[in-house]
């Protein structure tokens, strides 16, 4: 019957005892909304045995729901005061499991991660691991490029985030938040968005919202091609996001003449401005400007 650390009371007395001042640098925005802790268990589907990757476990607020739910945690943390408030404020004994067995603290720059590595002894990597975080929101894009190269067998990525990035992510053709960021992302995840969290409920209160978003591997693997020629593609149609597909592509085929025929040879309108062009579009787009490279 302990009162959650996901809890204004419980936090307040933590930051208290342990004189805890929110780092600014390291993005630390503690969650004290029970219900928006819970929320994010459940999005993430966290049940008995799952293995979790925690980034940045804080006082431990997400963390220790994760374990009341069953999951296996590994958490990357960089600051250093934590540890030893972890060690105190996380329940010993977990579902009649001592913490240790079911519990792991990685000091380590989770962009540093060498998963393998970290994880060895602690995780079967034979099996799938949920990775579940509310995110340092300074790095979100870093962090989760980094976990989509890792190689490792993600059953999904739930992850808090700023709820502009969530947007990006989701976002579909025609939409503003429409662009680079949403196309590497869907390129080889589906993206649900799953609640949006107000800032009412993190002490200190961020200035912006934030949104929990579910990243899961596609059951079809999208080709793109060359990834690199594909990423370059489709940042230099967005270079400009106001122009047209025909003027955007000027750093990619300088010659007019070599453009146009490209566009019409792919059924593009070349007066479309970027965000109209659905992911298919810009695979056309880069293949066919590998072959005229070739
Ligand atoms: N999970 C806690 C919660 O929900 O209350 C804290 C979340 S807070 C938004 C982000 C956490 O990420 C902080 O604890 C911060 O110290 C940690 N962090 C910042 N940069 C990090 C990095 N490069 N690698 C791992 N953790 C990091």
């Amino acid at each position: 019957n302990r009162i959650p650390i996901a809890s204004p009371v419980r936090t307040a007395a933590i930051v208290n005892r342990y004189y805890v001042h929110a780092k600014k640098n390291l993005g630390q925005n503690f969650l004290v909304d029970l219900d928006a802790v819970q929320g994010i268990v459940r999005a993430a589907g966290v049940q008995a045995g799952d293995q979790v990757i925690e980034v940045g476990p804080g006082i431990g607020s997400l963390t220790e729901q994760l374990l009341l739910a069953g999951g296996k945690v590994a958490a990357y943390e960089v600051d250093q005061t934590l540890p030893e408030i972890l060690a105190n404020e996380l329940p010993e004994k977990i579902n009649g499991q001592d913490r240790d067995e079911c519990f792991k603290l990685i000091m380590k720059d989770v962009l540093k991660a060498d998963f393998h590595a970290d994880l060895d002894g602690f995780f079967d990597l034979t099996k799938p691991v949920k990775v579940v975080a509310n995110l340092p929101y300074y790095i979100t894009t870093p962090i989760i490029f980094n976990l989509l190269e890792a190689d490792l067998d993600f059953t999904s990525l739930t992850l808090m985030m700023q709820k502009e990035v969530a947007e990006r992510l989701a976002a579909q053709p025609g939409s503003k938040a429409y662009g680079p960021l949403s196309i590497a992302v869907q390129t080889r995840m589906s993206v649900d968005l799953a609640l949006e969290v107000g800032h009412g409920s993190f002490m200190p209160q961020p200035k912006v919202d934030s949104a929990v978003v579910v990243l899961r591997p596609l059951k079809e693997q999208v080709e793109v091609g060359d990834r690199k020629q594909f990423d370059r593609v489709v940042k230099l149609c967005f270079a400009q996001r106001r122009k047209t597909l025909a003027n955007n592509l000027k750093a990619l085929v300088p010659a007019k003449e070599d453009r146009e025929k490209l566009l019409a040879g792919l059924d593009l309108d070349p007066r479309q401005r970027p965000e109209q062009l659905a992911i298919a579009d810009f695979i056309k787009i880069s293949r066919a400007i590998n072959e005229m490279n070739k």
